[in-house]
């Protein structure tokens, strides 16, 4: 978005968010006119025809023909991925004297070239295609790979947090159990933190180092680059008190090869970690958020063979003597008369509770958090001051081995936006599940609430959710189509971090034949058309998601019975109304920062619209839908804002789609 800001001549360039990219600063300097000649420079100019600003002496992440980068100027790449096909090097492109950097036209009969650094830190040159010009626009062709680095020393080339090997090879830190891949299937996404770092819990931040390990900047004493801070001459410790002592250091990378007799080195303090390089010299310690109460660990693939051997021995004998001390200890107690030794509960492991034990803990179920369809859900506290929040499922008392086995394979699935499930309890007719418990509730408290959330919080949770649903459906050793996803089933932690709670649950009572199975499942207002036509794929949490999204951006309910007009009751009524009228902006939640951010959250709405097209083989995977949010894709533009249009598969799908939507509320109050 490109605007003029008042009439003081002024250029200004702001992201899709409002916030500033630059701006002419010429402010005062009588701009009469702008121009963007035949080579493609912009021109501000003033009454008497003089250039008071001009592109070519502001490179962004371009370089056009004859435009050159001079010493002290840089090109800083934008963050939407660019084409990352290889080409051979080429030095015709460009010429460089040591201190300017000029792009050149090669051939020089080529119609328009231009170079550009890319978020994946190539600086590729691009021409323009003329034999596929088409009705989709210009097709820019990329010719030629300025930078010769090896693999590895391109910023980005593994994704952030990760590690990049010979040969270009990917993977999260193994040494410790605190990152995981983006995505298992495309390692060179990077990798997560399974605890983000919070700087209100800074006592539980700590340092993993990872021996033989180099960052790129290591080469270039970049003192320009704001993300990273040099400390030099300094010790291995004094560089790690500097980081532990400022929050928003996430890393530090130490060189030792100066003034090795003084223990000395030179270290650098990164504020954001992108990949990190295995070359044998060199420590990096990464900054990591440890649980006051559960260390998470879950050992990652890959490790060496004898690691793992070493490491399974010293866990089985680790879990041997803690479970043996344990039921030792569980058992003086019972003798006692007591039941309350329950810490510490082992990470990974699910604690089996017993219903007495449940019954102290949550003071007779007193303190109710909420009801859903299968039961109510309690708050705890266990001995330790932990919290937990009990959930009593009514009415699947009599399957016992198949919920067990569910319990075990949704108990090992972990995931920062997955809410962890942490024991359970089966005895008699009794079936509770123990989660983890989540201070700030569930997001439909959040959605509503007057003056609510910023613009940024709902973004981060919007990408938590898309992030939690990519890995239940396309990473982790299960698949699993949540089935009920909806704000309530979103909850937020104390660090506004959000969660998805009841994956898995589907499955579980599905079980138990008596009940529900052959309901439909969901909830009234996220159930997609095609449950129809009885085609379940995972595409239907794309469109509950795409919902959930609406929702918060527009921050009401789906379902609002209090709107006075009965058009505006469903949210998607109103949706594909003002999506006629082109009058998107008008759904924009009041709160006076969305507001703000009007453009960038009305554009967010297309996303909504991709993920409700009525055709599910239109909406895109949950992984697709994550990379759009970090603008690495765009989303499609060819969308149906008639979400009720389902290709007909058969005759008889409509009347039955009138019907049954018409009646939805009462029918289906049942699934949670
Ligand atoms: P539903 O998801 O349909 O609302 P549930 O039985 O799953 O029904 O949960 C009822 C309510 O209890 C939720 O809406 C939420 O507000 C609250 N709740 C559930 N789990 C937790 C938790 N782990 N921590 C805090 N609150 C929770
Ligand atoms: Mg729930």
């Amino acid at each position: 978005m490109v605007e003029f800001k008042g009439r003081d001549g002024n250029l200004v360039l702001a992201d899709s968010d409002g916030t500033l990219v630059w701006s002419t600063n010429t402010t005062g300097k009588s701009v009469s006119g702008l121009n963007l000649t035949e080579t493609g420079i912009l021109v501000l100019f003033d009454t008497t025809n003089r250039t008071v600003w001009q592109s070519f002496d502001h490179p962004t992440d371009c370089l056009l023909h004859g435009q050159n980068l001079v010493s002290g100027q840089k090109l800083t790449a934008s963050v939407s991925a660019g084409n990352s096909s290889q080409e051979n090097p080429d030095s015709l492109y460009y010429s460089f004297d040591g201190q300017t950097l000029t792009a050149l036209q090669y051939p020089p009969t080529s119609i328009a070239q231009y170079i550009q650094l890319g978020y994946d830190g190539h600086l590729r040159v691009y021409q323009l295609d003329n034999l596929e010009i088409s009705l989709f626009g210009l097709n820019w062709k990329v010719v030629g790979d300025i930078l010769t680095l090896n693999e590895c020393d391109y910023p980005m080339v593994c994704g952030r947090y990760s590690i990049c090997a010979n040969g270009g090879q990917c993977t999260c830190p193994v040494e410790v159990n605190f990152f995981q891949p983006f995505s298992e299937r495309n390692p060179d996404l990077g990798c997560t933190e399974l605890m983000s770092i919070s700087c209100d819990s800074s006592q539980y931040h700590s340092l993993v180092e990872l021996k033989n390990t180099a960052y790129f900047s290591f080469r270039f004493n970049d003192e320009l680059n704001s993300s990273v801070f040099w400390l030099k001459g300094k010790k291995i410790e004094d560089c790690r008190r500097a980081c532990l002592s400022n929050c928003s250091c996430k890393a530090v990378v130490y060189d030792p090869y100066l003034n090795v007799s003084l223990l000395r080195g030179n270290c650098l303090l990164l504020n954001e970690v992108f990949s990190l390089m295995d070359v044998g010299v060199g420590t990096v310690f990464l900054k990591v958020q440890n649980s006051p109460n559960a260390p998470v660990i879950f050992p990652r693939q890959k490790t060496p063979f004898k690691v793992i051997i070493g490491c399974t021995l010293i866990g089985i004998i680790l879990i041997l003597s803690v479970c043996s001390a344990l039921s030792k200890k569980r058992s003086e107690k019972r003798k006692a008369g007591g039941f309350l030794d329950l810490e510490p509960i082992l990470p990974g492991i699910l604690t089996r509770f017993s219903y007495n034990e449940l019954k102290i803990i949550t003071q007779d179920f007193s303190i109710k958090l909420g009801k859903g369809g299968f039961g109510s859900v309690y708050e705890g506290t266990l001995r330790n001051g932990t919290k937990i929040a009990v959930k009593h499922l009514d009415g699947v008392g009599q399957v016992k081995e198949s919920f067990l086995t569910e319990v075990k394979t949704v108990g090992g699935i972990h995931h920062i936006n997955l809410v962890k499930l942490i024991g359970y309890c089966a005895e008699k007719s009794h079936r509770l599940l123990i989660y983890e418990y989540m201070v700030n509730g569930s997001l439909d408290r959040w959605i509503t609430q007057e003056n609510g959330l910023t613009w940024n919080t709902r973004q981060r949770i919007i990408s938590d959710i898309a992030k939690g649903l990519a890995y239940l459906h396309e990473d982790c050793s299960h698949k699993i189509i949540h089935l009920d996803i909806k704000p309530q089933n979103i909850l937020i932690d104390q660090n506004f971090n959000a969660k998805i709670s009841d994956f898995g649950l589907s499955k579980l009572i599905e079980k138990d034949k008596s009940k529900v199975v052959t309901r439909m499942r969901g909830t009234p207002g996220y159930i997609t058309p095609e449950w129809l036509s009885s085609i379940i794929t995972e595409k239907v949490d794309v469109y509950a998601f795409g919902i959930v999204l609406l929702e918060i951006l527009c921050g009401r309910k789906n379902l609002d019975w209090s709107q006075t007009d009965e058009e505006d009751v469903h949210l998607l009524t109103v949706f594909t109304r003002k999506a006629e009228q082109e009058h998107l902006t008008d759904m924009v939640d009041r709160n006076e920062d969305m507001q703000l951010h009007r453009e960038a959250v009305t554009e967010m709405m297309s996303l909504a619209a991709w993920c409700l097209q009525g055709d599910f083989s239109k909406r895109p995977s949950m992984s697709l839908v994550v990379k759009a949010l970090e603008g690495l894709v765009t989303v499609e533009t060819n969308l149906d804002y008639n979400f009720r249009n389902v290709p007909k598969v058969g005759a008889g799908n409509q009347p039955r789609e009138a019907a049954i939507s018409s009646k939805l509320p009462s029918v289906l109050s049942g699934p949670r």
